[in-house]
């Protein structure tokens, strides 16, 4: 399918996450800048040298690290389902946002004829600055936009800050109601399974289902009168042009710890290390009835959880009589089976498996891909697949990008990666994966030299250090992302691309 056709599921801008060193002012920079758009029921699989940030970035998108910068939108709920804070903050200020914009982006403008008037040999040095004015001033656009669209070109926002917190005071109502209902709801089945009376209870969850067929029926109401202050905009080409920009999705960097807890369950993760990521001391059972608790999917005492439990072990290939084992009584392939049984029991969108088959045998990878594959069909999963390992992405992944020091340089279908690759970096590294190709055709070679420090990357390219086909610019100028065949972008100011292209 082509990508213009897909939902996408993440979309992540700019983002950054630098690690203080205890130097004063001197970070790690584990992910600098970077933008990717992951695509609902794909695998991508995310490839580079142990150090380039792959594995920061799995989990800096899933907020285990609190990023430093840029924005991570999540679209498989709404902002209605999560009511954010920073909803209500932006709604709020959206008179200081303009103007902050427009500060932002006349500083952009100030920049650019400043640099159009260097050298060429100056621009080099001015790039990065003007860039970096450039995103601010898109990014205090985005704040706005993304909550009222086209309505950014107002002057007066009284009516629309009226509309959008009514929509959002009942959201956050609903919201409260449903986490109530769930907790409700767990309970009731432990009482039924002491035999305790639930008439009480019963009267409350009535309420809350009634409550909550009230905050959707207002919500609509709600939703109608933002419509009716769109209107008469609708044939004004500058609403338009932003209107397009109108979006529903939840920015994960901005989320309070409670509201994160609310997202956990979309948004898994499966470790490499199957031997320090379970606990010692609980049961099969217990370690993946603990999720199942925590987001009241069950109640403790459930009678129907057991039966649950022993469907996804066996969905994950796992024997019902390990349910009262010990996680030291399995082998590495078996507890990476209990890894994948305890994220997926809470039913995901999302999982990120950081090497979730580097630690395993040759032979026993191929059975966890083919299990995580299996999976996906199944659950309609997606999938991000972080591994220094080349030749394991190759058949799981839909597509591919390549991380280096910090940031992507390129990115692909799969196919189209491993056949054409266009980056210097790329190429080396599939030259580096081991062949039994016979007649020896390809040369097996290993990239030189280490991986430079990211607390001090170097300039321009942060390959140029390595890469045989380096020149001046290289030192000096950060190459731009682009896209230099349909879907397949590249950061390299010297792309190796082939003739007939
Ligand atoms: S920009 Fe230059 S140094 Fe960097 S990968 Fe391309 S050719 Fe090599």
């Amino acid at each position: 399918m082509s990508q213009e056709n897909r939902k996408v599921l993440l979309r992540i801008r700019n983002l950054k996450q630098y690690f203080p060193l205890k130097k004063k002012g001197l970070y790690v920079k584990a992910n600098d800048g970077i933008d990717l758009d992951i695509y609902e029921g794909e695998v991508f699989g995310l490839v580079g040298e142990s150090g380039c940030g792959k594995s920061t970035f799995g989990r800096t998108i899933l907020q285990l690290y609190k990023q430093t910068d840029g924005r991570t939108m999540y679209y498989g709920k709404t902002l209605d389902d999560i009511a954010p804070q920073y909803y209500l903050k932006t709604i709020k200020n959206l008179h200081k946002l303009k103007q902050e914009q427009q500060k932002a982006l006349a500083e952009y403008e100030k920049l650019q004829k400043e640099y159009d008037a260097l050298s060429e040999e100056q621009q080099y040095a001015k790039h990065a600055e003007l860039d970096a004015a450039k995103k601010k001033a898109n990014d205090d656009l985005l704040d706005i936009c993304n909550l009222i669209g086209g309505l950014y070109i107002l002057d007066d926002f009284s009516e629309v800050s009226k509309a959008y917190e009514n929509n959002y005071e009942i959201a956050l109502k609903r919201r409260k109601a449903t986490e109530k209902l769930a907790e409700l709801s767990a309970k009731r089945e432990d009482m039924l399974v002491d035999k305790k009376n639930t008439s009480s209870i019963d009267r409350n969850i009535e309420t809350l289902n009634n409550d909550i067929k009230t905050y959707d029926e207002q919500l609509v109401e709600a939703k109608k009168v933002i419509e009716e202050i769109r209107k008469p905009y609708l044939d004004n080409e500058e609403f338009k042009k932003y209107d397009a920009m109108l979006d529903n999705g939840i920015d994960l960097a901005r989320l309070h710890y409670s509201e994160m807890r609310l997202l956990r369950r979309d948004l898994q993760i499966v470790f490499q290390d199957p031997y320090s990521s379970l606990n010692p001391r609980l049961t099969i059972g217990q370690i993946i009835a603990e999720g199942l608790m925590a987001h009241n999917i069950f109640g403790k005492n459930s009678p129907r959880m057991q039966d649950y439990i022993l469907k996804v072990m066996d969905d994950c290939g796992l024997q019902a009589y390990f349910l009262h084992r010990f996680p030291h009584q399995f082998s590495g392939g078996q507890r990476q089976r209990i890894s994948i049984a305890r994220a997926l029991a809470v039913n995901p969108k999302f999982v990120v498996c950081d090497e979730a088959v580097s630690a395993l045998d040759v032979s026993i990878q191929s059975q966890i891909i083919n299990l995580l594959q299996d999976l996906k069909e199944k659950q309609d999963l997606t999938y991000l697949f972080i591994t220094h390992d080349l030749s394991v992405v190759k058949y799981i992944s839909d597509r591919i990008g390549v991380m280096y020091l910090g940031n992507m340089v390129e990115l692909g279908n799969s196919e189209d990666i491993f056949a054409d690759p266009i980056h210097p970096y790329t190429v080396a590294l599939i030259n580096a994966i081991p062949t039994t190709d016979p007649d020896g055709q390809r040369e097996l070679q290993i990239l030189e030299g280490d991986i430079p420090s990211p607390v001090n990357p170097p300039s321009g390219c942060k390959f140029h250090t390595r890469c045989q086909y380096c020149t001046e610019i290289c030192k000096q100028v950060v190459p731009e992302w682009r896209e230099l065949k349909k879907d397949h972008f590249v950061a390299c100011h010297h792309p190796l691309l082939k003739e007939e292209d």
